[in-house]
């Protein structure tokens, strides 16, 4: 059996506070993940990064965003390029579909964010051709402050034909793996064919409340809005902070 966390910010994202490498670190030696999704808002600036140095960490990385619909926030991944923000649903899902890509509907419902509604989501879904590439919805959320304790969402996820996907929605290291998916098999190929197939499961995290999230968020985006954040500098290291100025950009390959 494969864990998976697809909900993942890093310093490529406006409120994100930790590094890639901080993350891969995190995710494979302290959450043991097998797979995990680099979804920034927007943006696929640390997919390169991230994928060239997933191999010395012994974790493999799925190239993703979280876009910014004009319905609500939707992960996409197995992209190479950048989707655009702003289009609704059905086209963006389509031009997922076009880059090879599938999704999974983030924190439906979710409240002080932009989160689909479920009635959207069933609406998309009468079209068959949308049914190939959003393959999964968010019953789980382990990063919100606000919705972390509503189980109608979960129970209304169940209704739609779609996999069953737990993420975390790190903004923290600290937080990966907080909401995570199990599946069949350990590779990135193996989980995409579980999400294609309705096949993954959910594994919630501890469920702290709003208040305990923000606790532990708020002193690491006041440390990145200083221009620190949180680095490793090597698979065998430990944590250190970094000028967050040295580590964008920063591509120089640990394996080599
Ligand atoms: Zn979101
Ligand atoms: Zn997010």
């Amino acid at each position: 059996m494969g864990l998976a966390d697809l909900h993942i910010h890093t310093v490529y994202s406006y409120d994100g506070t930790a590094s890639i490498s901080a993350v891969l670190k995190y995710a494979a030696d302290y959450a043991a993940l097998d797979v995990i999704a680099i979804t920034d808002h927007d943006s696929i600036e640390g997919v390169n990064e991230a994928l060239e140095l997933a191999p010395s960490y012994g974790i493999e990385v799925i190239p993703g965003s979280e876009v910014s619909t004009a319905d609500g926030h939707l992960l996409a991944l197995f992209i190479d390029r950048p989707i655009p923000a702003g289009l609704p649903l059905y086209e963006t899902v389509m031009r997922i579909g076009e880059l090879g890509g599938i999704c999974v509907a983030a924190h439906p419902t979710a409240r002080g964010t932009s989160s689909l509604r479920f009635e959207k989501i069933h609406e998309v879904l009468q079209k068959p051709e949308i049914r190939k590439f959003l393959v999964g919805v968010e019953a789980f959320n382990g990063g919100l402050v606000y919705t972390r304790s509503n189980p109608l969402v979960e129970l209304q996820a169940r209704l739609l034909p779609l996999a069953q996907v737990g993420n975390s929605d790190a903004h923290v290291i600290q937080a990966i793996g907080q909401g995570a998916t199990e599946f069949a098999g350990r590779t990135a190929a193996d989980l995409r064919l579980a999400l294609e197939t309705g096949a993954t499961k959910v594994r919630k995290g501890h469920g702290l409340d709003g208040w305990a999230v923000l606790r532990r968020y708020i002193p690491y985006y006041l440390m990145r809005k200083l221009g620190w954040v949180v680095y490793n500098p090597h698979p065998r290291a430990t944590f250190t902070y970094a000028r967050l100025s040295q580590v964008r950009g920063y591509q120089q390959s640990l394996v080599a």
